[in-house]
C-alpha cells in the first residue's frame, strides 16, 4: 500500500502528466463541469500500483486527489472546489449487488444498475464550525456522517481554546460558518436480465453527494462506482451491533449505446443478419412467439412488430414521435392473455411484467412515498414504465389499476415521459417502452349482442383505449373444431414438458436453458424457432442499428387505405371512421415490419403487411364498419347490430308465420341485407343461452321465447 502521506504527490505527477488539457477544459466548463473524469485504465498505464491502491483505499484517494487538482487549478489562477472522478473500474471490481461481501467494505466496487429510487437534494453540513460558550471561540468539525452531527469533545487548548470539556462548556453550531454540501440519497437495484429464475433483485442504499448529487432519475441505468461503507443499525437511538451496507457515490457511468445490457457478439451479428435474410423469415419468427400458445396467428404478428417497434423521431419544433406501438388485448377469462403477455415480456429486451392491481406503492408509473431506509426522507419511486425504458411493459389487469396512475398513464403512454413534482421532488422521468397491457371485461365475459359496444364494456375510458395502437378482441366462443385443437395443442404442449421436479433433482436438462445456448430451437411440434436469447439479441441488435423510412409506393398505400377507410366512414355522416391517430400507428407498424428484416427501407409489403393487421383488429372489434367515434362515445350504431337484426328477424317471421324459423331463411335474410353469414350461428347460439330464443324442433330451428 502507498503511504497516505505520498498519495497528493502520486496524484499529482499523475494529473500533470496524463490530465493537463483536460484540467484547462475544466477552468474553462466551470461551473457546468464541477469534476474531472479519469479513466482507470489510465491510471493503469501511469502505475499499475498507483491504480490498484486504488481500489483498495478509495476513501483517501478521493482525498488525495482532490488536494491535488485544486493545487493545479489554484496554480493557474483557477481557484475551483473542483473533484477528481474516476471510472471503468476493471471486470474484477464490477459486482452485482448480491455480490457484495465483508470483505468489500471500504473499497471501490462498481455496480451496474438501475435507479429505483431518489429522495429530494437536501443540504448537509460537511464542516461544522461550532462556538464555545465560554470562550467565544471556534471549533472546526470535519462531518462524515450523514446520519449524526459530530460535535466537539473539548475546546482545545491546542487550537487556541480555552480547554474547557463537554461538561464544563457548550459548543453552538455556527450554521452561517459551517459548509454545506448538496447530498442526496439514491436506492439502486441490480438490473433485472441478470437476474435468473425469478429471484428478487437486490437493492442498495447509496449516498450520492456534490456534483453526483441531483443528476439521477428514477428507471435510469447507470455504472455507480463507490465505497461500499457500514453503519450500525440503530434501535431507539442507540447503536446495534448490526451493520447495513451503504455506497458512497465516487463516480456515474451512464450506458452509451441503447439496451447496453444486451450483450451482442460479433458472431451473434453474423447469425442475425444470416437469419435476417432467410426466406421464411416472417414466418420463423412469428412461430417463435409464444409456440406454446395456440393459435392467434395475426395477435402474434403485431406483437412480433411490437417487439422491434417503429423510430421515434423528434422534430425541429421540439415534438417528438413516439416510435412504440401499444398494445391493448381485450378479452374473456382463460384465453391465454395473462400467458401471452408473460411470455413477452421474457421476450423483450428490457421486458417488465406486471399487474395493475399491483401492491407495489409506486405502482405503474411513479409515486412519491416516506422512505424509512432514507431517513425517513420523502423519496420519488419508479414504476414499471419508467423501470422498463426503451423496453416493453407488459400490463395485466390494466383496467383495474389505481386511480393514481390512470391519470398519469395518458402521459407516459403518449408523450413518454411523467413529470412529476411531489414533496419537493421535481423530476421528469422517461417512459420509452411500448405498453401490452390485458383487460378483461366488466361483467365478467364480453356479451357480444348487447347494445354497449366492446370498448365500452371494460372499465376504461376512451382517452385510454385511444392510446391504443391496437385493440384484439379475444372472445372464448365454443367452436368444436378449433376447441379440439387447442386442446391437443395444450395436452402436447404438456406432454413435452420436463418435470420441474427432475431438472430440480439435476435428472433432467432444463429445456429452456439448452435452448438459449443454441440459438436455434424446436418447439414441441417439431417445428424450427427461434431462442428466446437470440430472438432478444437480434431484437436489441435492430432496434441499435436499424432506423427504416418508408418509400413513395408505401407511402401511397397507406395514405389510401387511409383516405379510403374515411371515405367509407364519412357516408354516415355522424361518424368519421379512422382518425389521424391510425395513421399514426400505420406508419409505426410499417417501419416495424421493414426492422424485423433489418431494412432501412420499408417497401410496399410492410405497408400491406400494417394495412392488413389493422384491417383484422378493427374487423374483430367493431364489425365492418369500424368507427372510432362509436369507440369514444360508447354508442353502438343499430345499423351495424348484427344481432338485434338477426332477432327482429325472428320475431317477425314467426309473428307472421306462426312456425319456427329456419336456419335457411335466416341465411337468406343475411344476404338480402348484406350481413355477414360467418359469426351468425355462433350469435344464435348465445341468444339461445341467454334465453331470449329457443330451439322448437332441435338444431337448425328458431323461435322467440315468449
Ligand atoms: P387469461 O389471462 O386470458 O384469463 P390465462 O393466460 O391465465 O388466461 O390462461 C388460462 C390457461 O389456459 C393457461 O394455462 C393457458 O395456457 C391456457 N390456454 C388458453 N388458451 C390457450 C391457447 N390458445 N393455447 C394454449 N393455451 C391456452
Ligand atoms: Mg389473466
Amino acid at each position: 500500500m502507498i503511504q497516505e502521506f505520498d498519495l497528493p504527490a502520486r496524484w499529482r505527477s499523475f494529473l500533470e502528466e496524463y490530465m493537463s488539457e483536460e484540467i484547462n477544459a475544466l477552468a474553462m466548463m466551470w461551473p457546468k463541469l464541477r469534476s474531472l473524469a479519469v479513466e482507470y485504465h489510465q491510471m493503469e498505464t501511469f502505475d499499475p500500483k498507483f491504480a490498484v491502491d486504488l481500489l483498495e483505499a478509495p476513501a483517501i484517494h478521493h482525498d488525495a486527489s482532490e488536494t491535488a487538482l485544486r493545487l493545479l487549478l489554484q496554480e493557474s489562477g483557477n481557484d475551483l472546489p473542483a473533484f477528481v472522478r474516476v471510472s471503468g473500474l476493471p471486470s474484477d471490481h464490477s459486482l452485482q449487488i448480491k455480490e457484495l461481501r465483508a470483505d468489500h467494505i471500504g473499497k471501490m466496487v462498481g455496480l451496474e444498475s438501475i435507479v429505483t429510487k431518489i429522495s429530494g437534494v437536501r443540504p448537509r453540513i460537511h464542516e461544522g464550525v461550532f462556538r464555545c460558550a465560554m470562550c467565544e471561540g471556534l471549533i472546526f468539525i470535519k462531518q462524515p456522517n450523514e446520519q449524526e452531527l459530530i460535535e466537539p469533545i473539548e475546546c482545545s487548548r491546542n487550537y487556541g481554546g480555552c480547554g474547557k470539556n463537554k461538561k464544563e462548556t457548550r459548543f453552538h453550531l455556527v450554521e452561517k460558518k459551517s459548509t454545506m454540501i448538496n447530498s442526496q440519497f439514491i436506492e439502486i437495484q441490480e438490473p433485472p436480465e441478470k437476474l435468473r429464475g425469478g429471484a428478487q433483485p437486490q437493492r442498495l442504499l447509496a449516498i450520492a453527494e456534490h456534483d453526483v448529487a441531483g443528476v439521477l432519475n428514477p428507471g435510469d441505468r447507470v455504472t455507480v462506482n463507490g465505497e461500499l461503507f457500514v453503519r450500525s443499525q440503530r434501535k431507539a437511538g442507540r447503536e446495534t451491533p448490526i451493520f447495513d451496507i451503504f455506497l458512497r457515490v465516487l463516480s456515474l457511468e451512464r450506458q452509451n449505446i441503447p439496451l447496453e445490457e444486451v450483450n451482442i457478439q460479433p458472431e451473434d451479428e453474423e447469425t442475425i443478419i444470416e437469419i435476417s435474410k432467410r426466406d421464411d423469415l416472417y414466418d420463423l419468427m412469428k412461430g417463435s412467439i409464444a409456440p406454446s400458445i395456440f393459435g392467434f396467428p395475426r395477435i402474434k404478428e403485431s406483437l412480433l412488430l411490437q417487439l422491434f417497434g417503429g423510430v421515434a423521431r423528434k422534430n425541429s419544433d421540439g415534438n417528438r414521435n413516439r416510435g412504440d406501438i401499444h398494445i391493448l388485448l381485450m378479452g374473456d377469462p382463460g384465453v391465454a392473455k395473462s400467458q401471452l403477455l408473460n411470455y413477452m415480456s421474457n421476450l423483450s429486451p428490457r421486458g417488465r411484467f406486471t399487474s395493475g392491481m399491483s401492491a407495489s406503492a409506486a405502482g405503474l408509473t411513479a409515486a412519491a412515498v416516506q422512505d424509512a431506509s432514507a431517513d425517513g426522507r420523502w423519496t420519488l419511486e419508479a414504476g414499471v414504465l419508467a423501470l422498463a425504458d426503451q423496453g416493453l411493459a407488459a400490463i395485466d389487469e390494466f383496467d383495474k389499476m389505481s386511480q393514481n396512475d390512470r391519470s398519469s398513464m395518458h402521459e407516459a403512454m403518449e408523450q413518454q415521459r411523467i413529470s412529476i413534482s411531489k414533496a419537493g421532488i421535481n423530476a421528469t422521468l422517461s417512459t420509452r417502452c411500448a405498453v401490452l397491457a390485458a383487460a378483461n371485461p366488466k361483467a365478467g365475459r364480453f356479451d357480444p349482442v348487447s347494445e354497449v359496444p366492446f370498448t365500452s364494456q371494460v372499465n376504461m375510458s376512451p382517452p385510454l383505449l385511444s392510446r391504443f395502437d391496437i385493440i384484439w378482441l379475444i372472445t372464448d366462443n365454443p367452436v368444436e373444431e378449433a376447441d379440439r385443437r387447442i386442446a391437443s395443442h395444450i395436452i402436447s404442449n404438456r406432454l413435452s414438458g420436463i418435470s420441474e421436479q427432475r431438472i430440480e433433482e439435476g435428472l433432467d436438462m432444463d429445456p429452456s436453458e439448452g435452448a438459449s445456448i443454441e440459438g436455434m430451437s424446436r418447439s414441441h411440434d417439431g417445428s424450427e424457432v427461434l431462442g428466446q436469447d437470440l430472438f432478444r439479441k437480434y431484437v436489441a441488435y435492430a432496434k441499435r442499428n436499424i432506423n427504416p423510412i418508408i418509400d413513395e409506393d408505401a407511402r401511397q398505400l397507406l395514405t389510401n387505405y387511409y383516405v379510403e377507410t374515411r371515405r367509407l366512414g364519412g357516408e354516415s355522416r355522424d361518424s368519421v371512421s379512422i382518425t389521424a391517430r391510425a395513421l399514426e400507428a400505420l406508419v409505426r407498424l410499417t417501419e416495424a415490419s421493414a426492422r424485423v428484416r433489418l431494412s432501412n427501407k420499408a417497401t410496399t409489403d410492410d405497408a400491406d403487411r400494417a394495412i392488413r393487421i389493422t384491417r383484422t383488429w378493427r374487423h374483430g372489434l367493431m364489425g365492418e364498419n369500424f368507427d372510432e367515434t362509436t369507440m369514444q362515445s360508447g354508442v353502438k350504431a343499430t345499423k351495424r347490430n348484427t344481432s338485434l337484426e338477426l332477432i327482429r328477424f325472428i320475431k317477425d317471421e314467426y309473428d307472421r308465420t306462426k312456425k319456427p324459423v329456419l336456419m335457411k331463411d335466416i341465411l337468406n335474410f343475411c344476404e338480402k341485407t348484406a350481413i355477414e353469414t360467418g359469426p351468425v350461428e355462433e350469435i344464435l347460439e348465445f341468444h339461445v343461452k341467454k334465453g331470449e330464443i329457443y330451439l322448437p324442433q332441435g338444431y337448425g330451428t328458431y323461435a322467440p321465447m315468449e
